[in-house]
């Protein structure tokens, strides 16, 4: 048997359905909602495996009506080799609806060399299915070689015959991350940068001048996250006050960051943070356990 490995974009404009499709696809709430304008190439969204096939689903960076025409063409540019190296590329859009919003993103497609998948979502909204055929019409003409795909993420309806497709453009060769793994590192980096920012907003002034956060195990169990990340101070002070009278500061650090997390991967959280002066300190861990710096369920 050969394993397939490959790259998924979801693309489309706002409100089409793309986090409720990737949620469904993965089976598990995933989605990112907020992100920060990133400089790498692809924002990995989720990995999918399952027997011989590893899909990686990734976006691209996004798309604005742009302006004047040389930023146009930069933007072009840009998302065209944002999407260079995917093996496939999901567009999604709204039924029979079409506006300016997925217009954008057909120019972008137009530049792209990857097959593409349509997908028609939110027909469990439609009575009439036939209406959807000028719009089947429509993008084909546009996109030609495209494949459109009617689906319901919300409801589930053909996501296995949008799976099979994907699948089908997938290369042959081994798996890139381990049969385990949901998600890349970004969302264990965004994690940390949310309980950074906890760590700035408690403490203002009093910020140690380093602060690192390190997530040391972030593993999905069921319908909870478990997360522990490790807060590296540089001397012991900046640890006590971080820890704060009677460890109130690092509980009320953890109860907002879990807050946050838990928005973001949509599912509960088990926090543990523990504050860890960077040399030294062996006994640390278990130090603070017992003063139950503990921030769980
Ligand atoms: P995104 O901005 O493209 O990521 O869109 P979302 O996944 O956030 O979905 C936007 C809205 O459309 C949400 O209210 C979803 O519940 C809804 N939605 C998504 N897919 C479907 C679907 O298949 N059917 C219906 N009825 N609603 C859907
Ligand atoms: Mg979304």
């Amino acid at each position: 048997m050969t394993r397939h490995c490959g790259y998924a974009a979801i693309v489309g404009r706002p409100n089409v359905g793309k986090s409720t499709l990737l949620n469904h696809l993965l089976g598990q709430k995933l989605s990112i909602t907020s992100r920060k304008p990133q400089t790498t190439r692809h924002n990995m969204l989720g990995i999918k495996t399952e027997g011989d096939y590893q899909i990686i689903f990734v976006d691209t960076p996004g798309i604005h009506p742009a302006r004047d025409k040389a930023i146009n063409r930069y933007m072009n540019r840009s998302a065209e080799s944002a999407m260079r190296d995917v093996d496939v590329i999901v567009f999604v859009v709204d039924r029979d609806r079409w506006t300016r919003g997925d217009e954008l993103v057909v120019r972008q497609l137009q530049n792209s060399h990857s097959p593409i998948i349509i997908v028609l979502n939110k027909v469990d909204r439609m009575d009439d299915k036939d209406s959807l055929l000028p719009q089947i019409t429509r993008l084909s003409e546009l996109l030609e070689d495209s494949e459109c795909i009617p689906v319901s993420a919300l409801r589930g309806i053909n996501l296995d015959g949008l799976e099979d497709s994907i699948k089908a453009h997938l290369p042959a060769g081994d798996f890139y991350f381990s049969e385990q793994q949901l998600t890349d590192k970004s969302e264990r980096f965004i994690a940390a940068e949310m309980i950074r920012e906890k760590i700035t907003r408690q403490l203002g002034a009093e910020l140690p001048y380093q602060t690192m956060v390190e997530i040391e195990e972030f593993k999905q169990e069921g319908k909870i996250c478990n997360i522990s990340a490790l807060i590296l101070v540089e001397r012991e002070g900046q640890k006590r006050i971080i820890i704060g009278d009677k460890g109130q500061r690092l509980k009320a650090i953890g109860a907002q960051a879990r807050a946050d997390i838990e928005r973001m991967l949509e599912c509960q959280v088990m926090l543990n943070l523990w504050v860890k002066v960077k040399s030294g300190w062996s006994d640390d861990e278990r130090a603070l356990r017992s003063l139950g710096y503990q921030d769980s369920l």
